[in-house]
């Protein structure tokens, strides 16, 4: 389904893929040219300690930084989250996510569609698409397992599992796997909605307040958009904590919104029998190819929405 010009004309900006180290680049280069102090690397905070003026975000080795807030963007397994709601209790999906970033120069015959690409089978799907002007192919993998295992960006998988798990797969998925210099396993868990994102001058944001399953491939999406509503609100001239609170009202809505729409998508992507397969992928097919804009349509409140517009 072609999303280029549509997505231009639609929702008025572009349909990206970017690596990660990519984007965390732009970012970075952003916020150094105009505080080039503000970064300080291998700090892990592992509490903090609230007050009525301001708060201190405790480090491993010690030290105590103090500022008129503290903003927990620090993941699936956020510290400060734990400390303002207790552990969580995150139910495996029963998916494992294998990942992949390979050149496309050693894929041979076999290089990945240029554009997203969806590849659905029995109980597995995988989504392929191209980073780095289409040099770099990204493989995602996605496929039902019994036992769980790690919720780790670093944790690495046996090629060896990832080619049986796709074993009969057409040709370009095998290639990737086979070529692929690092294969990373990540185990799928859910998480019901939390009570609240913000305490005093405490304030969460990204995964670490409505972590989502990959398969809307919008949780950095959200994340930014976050951060952007966070910046706008804390800029006015009122106390913080109700600016954070402003903040948790406008963003909580949406974002719970977008985790439950890839919940079902969990589902959508892994019919088993040849008819339900069928019944799905076909009206999906068809619409994709003669009513784009019916399908559009049903993306209006995801991408529709412009968090840089006043409200
Ligand atoms: C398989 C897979 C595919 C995905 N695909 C997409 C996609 O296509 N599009 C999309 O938008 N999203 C996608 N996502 C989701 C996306 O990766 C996350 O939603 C996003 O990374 C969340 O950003 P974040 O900044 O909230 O958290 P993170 O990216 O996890 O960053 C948290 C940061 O906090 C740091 N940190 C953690 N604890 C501490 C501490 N105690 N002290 C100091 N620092 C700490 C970590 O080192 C890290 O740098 C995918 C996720 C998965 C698993």
């Amino acid at each position: 389904m072609p999303l280029r010009e549509a997505s231009q004309a639609r929702w008025r900006g572009e349909y990206l893929h970017i690596h990660r180290a990519d984007l965390i680049e732009a970012l970075q280069g952003c916020v150094v040219d105009r505080a080039p102090d503000a970064i300080r690397l291998g700090a892990r905070v592992t509490a903090y300690e609230p007050s009525d003026t301001g708060v201190t975000a405790v480090l491993s080795d010690g030290e105590k930084v103090t500022g008129d807030l503290l903003v927990g963007a620090d993941g699936i397994h956020s510290t400060i989250r734990t400390q303002m709601l207790g552990p969580d209790n995150p139910r495996f999906t029963g998916n494992v996510a294998w990942r992949a970033v390979v050149p496309v120069a050693r894929l041979g015959d076999y290089p990945p569609p240029e554009t997203a690409c969806v590849w659905a089978g029995k109980r597995r799907h995988a989504v392929t698409y191209r980073l780095r002007r289409g040099s770099l192919a990204n493989f995602v993998g996605v496929v039902e397992a019994d036992q769980p295992g790690d919720e780790s960006w670093t944790a690495v998988g046996a090629r060896q599992q990832a080619l049986k798990d796709f074993r009969g797969w057409n040709p370009v998925i095998q290639r990737i796997i086979d070529e692929a210099p690092l294969l990373m396993r990540w185990s799928l868990y859910d998480r019901p909605e939390l009570s609240k994102w913000q305490e005093g001058r405490v304030v969460l944001l990204g995964d670490a307040c409505h972590p989502m399953l990959p398969f809307m491939a919008q949780g950095a999406v959200m994340a930014i958009e976050d951060a952007y509503v966070l910046a706008r609100e804390v800029a006015r001239e009122r106390p913080v904590q109700e600016s954070l609170r402003v903040y948790e009202m406008k963003r909580k809505p949406r974002a719970t919104r977008v985790q439950a729409a890839a919940r079902e998508n969990a589902a959508l992507f892994h019919r088993s029998n040849p008819l339900s397969q069928l019944c799905t992928y076909g009206p999906m097919w068809v619409a994709g190819k003669y009513l784009p804009s019916l399908v559009h349509g049903r993306h209006d409140w995801l991408y529709g929405l412009d968090v840089t517009e006043p409200d």
